[in-house]
C-alpha cells in the first residue's frame, strides 16, 4: 500500500483539488491520502486563535470571514455553488460555536483545538469532492487513531497504540482508498493535538510506518528536493536521490521541503520517500531511501530565517564546564526553545534558535546569572558540499555572528 500526502500549496485553489483524483485514479494498490489545510489557512487559523485568546472580536470576525471566503471560492468552483460542500459547512459551524465560547487560559491547548479546523475543513471539502467524482473511499478522522500525549502544539506520538489503531482502522476491507488529515492527533481522552507546524509530512510517515507502506509520496509545488530554494535562486537544481541521513540533516537545518521528524520512522522500516511535483506527476522527483546518495557535488544551500542568536557568559566570570552546560541547555528546554546551532568556549555559550513566544522570558531568566547579548532577525545558513565561492556568495557584505565549518558542512549565523 501507498501513502500520498498533499500539502497546503497543492490545494491552494480549485485546480489543485481537482488534481488529486487525477493523480490517484491510476493507482491500483491500496492508498491512504493525507491532506493538510488548504493554502495558507493554518497561518490564518493561528491569527484567529490569537485574536480569540485576546478577546479581540473585530480581528477574530474579520479573519473568520477571510477563511470562510477563501474556502467558499474553492467550493464554488468545485461544486458550482458556494454552499456546495455540506461537510465543510458543518465543520465551519463547529468552529463558530467553539469561538463563541469563553476560552480557557491554556494557550497551546486552545491553539490545537482551533488550528486543527484547517485540516478538518480541507478534508471535509475533499471528502465531498471525492463523492462528486464517484471515488470509492473512506474518511478517517486521524485524531481517533493517531494517539499522542498532551504536549499541545508539539505532541509526541504514542507509537504502540497508534500502530494498533491504525492497522485496525485502515484495513482496506471496504475500499481501496482512505482519506485522512495530516498534522493532527488526539489525546487518550480525544482532545485535539498537533504535531508542530508543517507536521503533515510526519503524519504521512507515521501512517507509512504503522501500515508498512511500500512507499510514501509527498506531492509538492516544486519538482523535488532542490539544492536551494527556487524562490531565491533561479539556478536551483533538483537532487534526484538522497540518503535518509542526508535528508534528515538538510531538513533539520531548515530545508523547507520535508518536516524534520518525517524521515526517522521511514528509515526504521526502509520505506522510500518520494518528493514529487503535483504539476508534473509523471516526472521522477526526488527519492530518499537507504541507498547511499549519488554523488552530488553542487553546493546545497539551506537558509533558516527569523533566528535569534544569543551569547551568554556567567556574571561571576566562572568557567562553563559540563555541568553548567547541562544547566543552560535545560533552561532552553524549559522555555521550549529549539536550538539550531550552538557553540561553547571557556567563558561563553552561544546558541542560534527559532524565536518563539517564550524568548523574552528566557532572556529574563538568564539575566539573573549571566551577561546576555543577543541579535534578533539573524539568519542561519547551512551549505553542504561547500566551496569558497559558495561561501563567498552567501556571506558577502554580511556580518557573521558565528561560523562552524566541518568537512561536509559550513554554517554561518548572519545579521540580516
Ligand atoms: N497545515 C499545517 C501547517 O501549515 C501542517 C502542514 O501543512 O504540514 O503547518
Ligand atoms: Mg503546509
Amino acid at each position: 500500500m501507498k501513502i500520498y500526502k498533499f500539502g497546503g500549496a497543492s490545494m491552494k485553489d480549485a485546480d489543485g483539488v481537482r488534481n488529486i483524483p487525477k493523480i490517484i485514479q491510476n493507482i491500483k494498490e491500496p492508498l491512504v491520502v493525507v491532506v493538510s489545510a488548504m493554502g495558507k489557512t493554518t497561518n490564518a487559523m493561528e491569527m484567529i486563535t490569537h485574536a480569540y485568546l485576546k478577546n479581540d472580536r473585530v480581528t477574530l470576525k474579520n479573519k473568520l470571514i477571510e477563511v470562510k471566503n477563501f474556502h467558499s471560492k474553492i467550493i464554488k468552483e468545485l461544486f458550482g455553488n458556494e454552499n456546495g460542500s455540506e461537510s465543510f459547512l458543518e465543520q465551519f459551524e463547529h468552529l463558530e460555536v467553539k469561538l463563541d465560547k469563553k476560552p480557557s487560559l491554556h494557550y497551546d491547548f486552545e491553539y490545537d483545538r482551533i488550528v486543527s479546523f484547517g485540516e478538518l475543513m480541507s478534508s471535509a471539502i475533499i471528502n465531498d469532492f471525492f463523492y462528486q467524482e464517484n471515488l470509492k473511499f473512506n474518511l478517517v478522522d486521524i485524531r481517533t487513531v493517531l494517539k499522542t500525549d498532551d504536549i499541545y502544539r508539539d505532541a509526541n506520538v504514542n507509537w504502540e497504540l497508534t500502530v494498533e489503531l491504525m492497522q485496525k482502522t485502515f484495513n482496506f476491507d471496504i475500499s481501496n482508498i482512505y482519506l485522512t488529515q495530516g498534522f493532527l492527533g488526539g489525546t487518550l481522552t480525544n482532545l485535539s493535538t498537533t504535531l508542530g507546524r508543517e507536521g503533515s509530512d510526519y503524519s504521512a510517515a507515521i501512517l507509512g510506518f504503522a501500515l508498512n507502506a511500500t512507499d510514501v509520496t509527498i506531492w509538492k509545488d516544486v519538482p523535488g528536493v532542490m539544492n536551494a530554494d527556487p524562490r531565491w535562486y533561479s539556478d536551483a537544481q533538483k537532487i534526484d536521490q538522497l540518503s535518509y541521513n542526508e535528508a534528515i540533516e538538510l531538513s533539520y537545518y531548515g530545508a523547507q521541503v520535508i518536516h524534520p521528524k518525517t524521515l526517522k520512522p521511514l528509515q526504521n522500516k526502509s520505506i522510500p520517500l518520494y518528493v514529487k511535483s503535483f504539476l508534473n506527476p509523471e516526472q521522477s522527483g526526488t527519492i530518499i531511501s537507504s541507498s547511499k546518495s549519488k554523488k552530488f557535488d553542487v553546493p546545497i544551500f539551506v537558509i533558516k530565517q527569523n533566528q535569534v542568536f544569543v551569547t551568554i557568559s556567567p556574571k561571576d566570570y566562572s568557567f562553563i564546564p559540563e555541568d553548567k552546560l547541562i544547566e543552560i541547555i535545560t533552561i532552553f528546554k524549559k522555555y521550549r526553545i529549539k536550538i539550531n546551532q550552538m557553540q561553547n568556549s571557556a567563558l561563553h555559550f552561544s546558541a542560534c534558535f527559532d524565536k518563539n513566544r517564550h524568548t523574552d522570558e528566557l532572556f529574563e531568566f538568564l539575566k539573573s546569572d549571566f551577561f546576555v547579548r543577543y541579535n534578533e532577525n539573524a539568519e542561519l545558513i547551512t551549505i553542504r558540499n561547500y566551496n569558497p565561492s559558495a561561501i563567498e556568495q552567501m556571506t558577502k557584505d554580511k556580518i557573521i555572528l558565528n561560523s562552524q565549518v566541518t568537512r561536509k558542512m559550513a554554517m554561518f549565523v548572519l545579521v540580516v
